[in-house]
């Protein structure tokens, strides 16, 4: 698969009720980009952002806003109210329950995305990190903060566990990223449309380029997130808000979940009394993983 342009689309979040966000990966064709296995795109908007507690196995879920606020809690007892610029990283390791709320009225523009975490980790405790200066590197015609792993000359501090990046990139004009020729990325055309190599990305789309490229060349104005990677060698099965290898796995948190939803496995996220997130139903068919095509 070479070369290819993810379209967004758009997907309920939270419930009928919730707010809609432009999903780009997984994709019925790539699954991943590195470790990267979701990709949401949040507003902008006026709707508020209420997500009631919700388990995650897994994975790690990176919540980066763009414009206004997000309050996060979860089961670890963590409380931060997330503001542009920072990072919110929650490593679920093998049980997290947490909630994600918009902060008054203002308007929400933000990506959040998701990590697999390799099998050495999948099985370990749950974390969170929020990370309030993320370093920033740039040169002409570019800035960006790099939030995960490393690009050009910084390094986040945030806890990885694969070889990959996140960086969010403001561009004027045009520019030769320097990239680690291992990794596969994604560019994600926040605010407008860009060109990736010479090719015409529309706004909201992600941009694959596959693993051998030392550089890229984006050129446009605004806007843009970069994700990368080292191919991601392992099978997931995914479904909701669970990574695991097999039917089974998902079986099991599900059932954890829908047993005890406040104050089982998956903890108790204080200040929302008994409401939670209910699973869905599984489908009648064995989860398969993803395979790219
Ligand atoms: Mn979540």
């Amino acid at each position: 698969m070479i070369g290819t342009t993810l379209p967004a689309r758009e997907v309920p979040l939270g419930g009928l009720r919730g707010l809609s966000v432009q999903r780009t990966l997984p994709h019925r064709q790539l699954p991943t980009i590195g470790a990267w296995c979701f990709v949401d795109h949040i507003g902008p908007t006026s709707a508020p952002m209420n997500v009631q507690p919700h388990p995650h196995i897994g994975l790690q879920t990176v919540t980066w806003p763009i414009e206004g606020r997000i309050r996060h809690r979860d089961s670890l007892g963590s409380d931060v109210v997330l503001r542009p610029g920072e990072l919110n990283l929650m490593t679920s390791g093998t049980a997290i329950s947490h909630s994600e709320l918009g902060v008054g009225a203002e308007p929400l523009h933000a990506v959040q995305l998701w990590v697999a975490l390799p099998e050495a980790r999948r099985h370990g405790v749950a974390e969170f990190e929020h990370l309030a200066d993320p370093p920033v590197t740039g040169g002409p015609g570019w800035q960006a903060t790099v939030f995960m792993g490393s690009l050009a000359d910084v390094t986040s501090p945030a806890q990885v566990h694969s070889p990959l990046v996140g960086a969010q990139i403001a561009l004027d004009g045009a520019v030769d990223l320097a990239v680690n020729p291992a990794f596969e990325h994604g560019i994600l055309a926040v605010d407008a449309p860009l060109f990736v190599d010479g090719v015409d990305v529309a706004h909201r789309d992600l941009r694959y380029v596959p693993p051998g490229a030392s550089s890229i060349r984006l050129a446009g104005q605004g806007t843009v997130m970069l994700i990368g990677g080292t191919p991601f060698a392992e099978e997931l099965v995914m479904w909701w808000n669970f990574i695991g290898r097999t039917h089974d796995d998902i079986v099991e948190a599900r059932e954890a979940w829908e047993a005890e939803p406040v104050g089982g496995r998956f903890g108790r996220v204080h200040g929302h009394g008994e409401l939670f997130v209910p699973a869905p139903p599984l489908p009648g068919v064995r989860l398969q993983p993803r395979r790219r095509r």
